[in-house]
């Protein structure tokens, strides 16, 4: 994600991309999408901000049919869940609610029948919402939940035709991450849980229905199908219906958005197809198929959101002069860090949104040059600090965040961002940009469509990298990143020549004098020579 109200995240994205100083001309083959299998593994429980027991059954699939319904803001319909059991003492399916209307729950029997079943709601808790219980006996390992939403879901926001542009015809659009999924349909709302899902939706007519998955043609029943076959966790999940139309880019990238801005997006990403060849280059193909975006109305509350084969983008990005693609760049990067392999609890969170500040760095000096990308790190440090000079207690600066986190929200600051960005910067230069992005390459692919720990990328960073260069790190330099409050001993102070300019321009305009020529500045310098008054 990208936040909106996030200083660096706005900051580093208004940069100005006047045109590329480098590129990679080599073209990436795209692999297809296949069916992928989520593991069935046990697990331990480290997920505070779910009802599920994910640790004893686990669901491997969701199957939605829905209608669209736009006058009662609601969906409303069916949610047919898979499920495994892991711990074979388990009898029940525990599953996260939030706000929906349970109408009956059915489950497949051993003959092939639907049988109605009992359940229980319990709970009602602010954050977590409301547990579904469904006891099964042995053979079941499918239910039927009849449902609906609550027009006030956290996770839909339902606009009126005069919330839109085209004034026509009104618009919905999700944002499940972290915990409103379960405002949408019941699952297990963890990012340790990951499963498939297929989706059938109605729709009034006139409006086009996408979702985080492969996108199907309208039904002679009017009806539209999708289908996601690889395992995500349930915050991917998404949906937007809107009088939308579509642009290519290429022939597996494109932009959705309502008609007034269409060719304006497809202008402003059209660098997204380089964008995509620098990541392959780096870390390994991109393999959910297509990458399209989506530019949703002015409401959609944050920068960008990386929902897999469809980021969700604010129109705000359309700035006219590519200036702000960063965000694409960014969410972009989720295909890999996030997306393939993602953090199984939110105390994790730097492994999705550091890896990715990461990569997004790396793919902005590989496009634009090291300039840019070292101007965007000090932008991003000028930021981290005052997060850190911000924070309630020392904890929240820890890259592992502290288990008494009080919502999954409160993870989403500048730290796992910026400071996680740092922590694989100083990875990379202690054991050398080479060795590790081989590395990095082999982490994607290794824990490719799984949730992971922190201490799981700590094991595998010490089997993987330090064994074979143990003088690169002590257990000590490790710890006080990971598990220390703000930026250790051993940061490194990134430093831009541009931006040792802009601050003898200050001090010289400071003095009296004048800031000198500075028609040449780019929006990164700019920031840099505002962000720097600390003395007013
Ligand atoms: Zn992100």
């Amino acid at each position: 994600m990208r936040l909106f109200t996030s200083a660096p995240l706005l900051t580093s994205s208004f940069v100005l991309a006047l045109g590329l100083t480098a590129c990679s001309t080599e073209t990436v083959e795209l692999s297809k999408t296949t069916e992928v299998k989520a593991p069935i593994a046990k697990i331990v429980k480290d997920d505070k901000f779910t009802y599920a027991n994910y640790d004893k059954v686990r669901m491997t699939h969701l199957s939605l049919n829905l209608d669209v319904d736009f006058d009662e803001k609601v969906l409303d319909g069916t949610a047919t869940i898979d499920f495994k059991t892991v711990d074979p003492s388990a009898h029940s399916l525990q599953l996260d609610t939030k706000d929906l209307t349970i109408r009956s729950v059915q489950g497949l029997s051993s003959a092939g029948k639907w049988v109605a079943m009992d359940y229980t709601l319990s709970g009602e808790d602010d954050v977590l919402g409301t547990m579904l219980s469904i006891p099964f006996s042995k053979g079941t390992n499918k239910v039927r939940i009849d449902y609906r939403t609550s027009p006030t879901a956290e996770g839909l926001q339902w606009l009126s035709p005069a919330q839109t542009a085209g004034k026509k015809h009104p618009y919905l659009f999700s944002q499940a991450q972290a915990l409103n999924a379960r405002t949408m349909a019941p699952v297990q709302d963890t990012p340790a849980v990951r499963i498939t899902y297929d989706a059938t939706l109605r729709v009034p007519d006139g409006l086009l229905p996408l979702m985080s998955a492969e996108q199907g043609d309208k039904d002679e029943n009017g009806e539209y199908h999708f289908k996601m076959p690889q395992p995500i966790p349930s915050y991917l999940l998404a949906i937007a219906v809107g009088d939308i139309k579509f642009k290519a880019i290429n022939d597996h990238i494109g932009v959705y958005a309502e008609q007034y801005i269409l060719d304006a997006s497809a202008e402003e990403f059209a660098e997204t197809p380089l964008m995509e060849d620098s990541n392959a280059k780096l870390y390994g193909p991109y393999r959910w198929g297509r990458y399209d975006l989506i530019v949703l109305p002015p409401s959609f509350p944050f920068g960008g959101m990386e929902n897999p084969r469809l980021s969700f983008m604010t129109p705000t990005l359309i700035a006219g002069d590519k200036s702000l693609t960063n965000v694409v760049a960014h969410e972009l990067a989720h295909s890999w860090s996030g997306n393939l392999v993602t953090n199984s609890s939110w105390r994790d969170a730097w492994l999705n949104e550091g890896f990715t500040s990461y990569v997004e760095n790396r793919v902005m000096e590989d496009l634009y040059g090291e300039e840019r990308a070292v101007m965007e790190q000090v932008l991003g440090l000028e930021d981290v600090k005052r997060s850190i000079a911000g924070a309630s207690r020392p904890e929240l600066t820890h890259l592992k965040l502290p288990a008494d986190l009080a919502h999954p929200d409160d993870a989403f600051t500048n730290v796992p961002y910026v400071k996680g960005q740092f922590f694989l910067q100083f990875l990379e230069q202690r054991f050398g940009r080479t060795e590790f992005d081989a590395f990095l390459k082999d982490y994607f692919d290794h824990f490719a469509f799984q949730s992971i720990t922190t201490e799981d990328f700590i094991k595998y960073l010490h089997d993987e990298l330090h064994v074979k260069n143990p003088d690169a790190l002590t257990t000590e330099e490790l710890k006080a990143w990971v598990y220390g409050p703000g930026l250790p001993d051993t940061f490194i102070t990134p430093v831009s020549d541009a931006f040792t300019n802009v601050d003898a321009a200050r001090t010289a305009w400071l003095d009296g004098g004048t800031a000198g020529d500075t028609s040449a500045w780019s929006t990164h310098e700019w920031l840099h020579f505002l962000n720097n008054f600390q003395t007013f």
